[in-house]
């Protein structure tokens, strides 16, 4: 019989590799393995749900029955790959061997876990997933105050989110704004304006040192010695890509597991992408990379070797206290910054010395110039 071809991973990358990959060959053999219950759901609709009135059901979009019958494979839920052995073609899972044809690492990122003092650590969730939704959702019916970890990207969000599900919200992180990686800082001071408008509070500079059980609630220590008296937190301090059983089995690994522009890794027979994997020097964590990849990536399993290419990649965040859509300069690329606007509305540009757009960030109503922007942004890979 012959191997099939496996998927580890059910996320947007996992499943939307299979489905690309049904396009062109509907017969070989595919199983996917996942270690959570395999629904199919969208993650970035993580950071809407309380906006939304949606809970985890809600957000889930197909049952794992009903996407191994769309897609013709096995699917495993509840199933951890423990090992991989490229010599022999074939993972482990606990004592189970699989043998594969062509293996697919599509495991994601693993949330950052930061070390705090006190009792209530299991009042601490990080979401990064379905099934953390839910467990924050149930934790969070009838409570009213939340602490977030974290002002990147999904922390502002979830301030945004939260705070239009009627949460009071404050937010606490070691850096001087906003975004740091992602946002020059007059974008920055526009979103955080933006979220202060919708009545959340920021602590910019300390970090969260002890969480302690009082009363019926939670006390914060911050190490600036703010104390916050919170109901619940919830960490967004970073993602990790997974990159350990990788390393174990001989993989080259860095950021992310290192691929080529076929998403090959160092062995012929394994490839990544999504969130795990680093694609020539990149490790970007959204949908649109993995998207490209998931077509690339499709071809070349299909017997036609794909090389992928990303065109620009600008990111919308979903800050409807302050609308923001950033396009960050490629990287290693030195441009000048201009500040056009005002007050939330705000055009960010940045230029290289000959007057060409490397990158941006619009804020406010200022968005609706994306698409004319996009239009001279260059591609992150050729
Ligand atoms: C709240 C939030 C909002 C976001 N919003 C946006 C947005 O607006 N726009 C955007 O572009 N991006 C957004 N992102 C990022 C985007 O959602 C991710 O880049 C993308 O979903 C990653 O998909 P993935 O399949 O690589 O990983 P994941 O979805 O994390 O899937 C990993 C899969 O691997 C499985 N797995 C892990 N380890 C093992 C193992 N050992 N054995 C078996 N299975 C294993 C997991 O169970 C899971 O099925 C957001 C992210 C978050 C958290």
């Amino acid at each position: 019989m012959t191997a099939p071809v496996v998927i580890v991973g059910t996320g947007l990358a996992g499943y939307n590799l299979a489905r690309e990959f049904r396009k062109l060959d509907g017969e070989t053999p595919l199983l996917l393995v996942t270690a959570d219950d395999g629904r199919s759901y969208s993650k970035p609709m993580l950071s809407t749900g309380f906006a939304k009135n949606k809970d985890a059901d809600g957000l889930s979009m197909a049952e794992p029955g009903a996407m191994a019958e769309q897609l013709k494979a096995e699917v495993r839920t509840h199933t951890r790959i423990s090992g991989i052995d490229p010599g022999h073609k074939r993972l482990w899972i606990g004592e189970e061997q699989v043998p594969y044809r062509d293996l697919i690492l599509a495991w994601g990122a693993q949330t950052v876990q930061v070390p705090v003092e006190g009792d209530a650590g299991e009042a601490i969730f990080p979401i990064n997933d379905l099934e953390d939704y839910a467990r924050f959702r149930a934790a969070a019916a009838g409570k009213q105050r939340v602490l977030i970890l974290g002002a990147g990207l999904i922390g502002c969000e979830f301030a945004n989110d939260m705070s239009l599900g009627g949460f009071e919200v404050e937010l606490v992180a070691p850096c001087e704004q906003v975004m740091p990686t992602l946002l020059h800082p007059a974008a920055a001071a526009a979103v955080q304006a933006g979220l202060e408008g919708l009545g959340v509070r920021f602590h910019l500079g300390p970090v969260l040192t002890r969480l302690e059980r009082v009363g019926n609630g939670l006390q914060a220590h911050l190490s600036d010695g703010t104390l916050i008296p919170c109901d619940l937190v919830v960490s967004a301090v970073g993602l990790r890509p997974r990159i350990d059983l990788a390393a174990a089995a001989g993989l080259q690994v860095n950021r992310g597991v290192v691929v080529d522009r076929q998403l090959r890794t160092s062995h012929d027979n394994i490839f990544a992408l999504g969130d795990c994997a680093e694609v020539d020097g990149l490790n970007l964590l959204y949908v649109m990379p993995l998207m490209t990849c998931a077509r690339a990536l499709a071809q070349t399993l299909a017997g036609n070797p794909t090389a992928v290419a990303y065109g620009p990649m600008p990111v919308t965040v979903k800050t409807p206290a302050c609308p923001l859509v950033v396009s960050p300069p490629p990287h290693g690329r030195e441009g000048n910054w201009h500040v056009e606007g005002q007050g939330l509305d705000l055009k960010v540009l940045c230029h290289d010395t000959d007057g060409n757009l490397l990158g941006y960030a619009l804020t406010g109503s200022a968005v609706m110039e994306k698409l004319a922007l996009n239009r001279q942004l260059p591609a992150l890979m050729a």
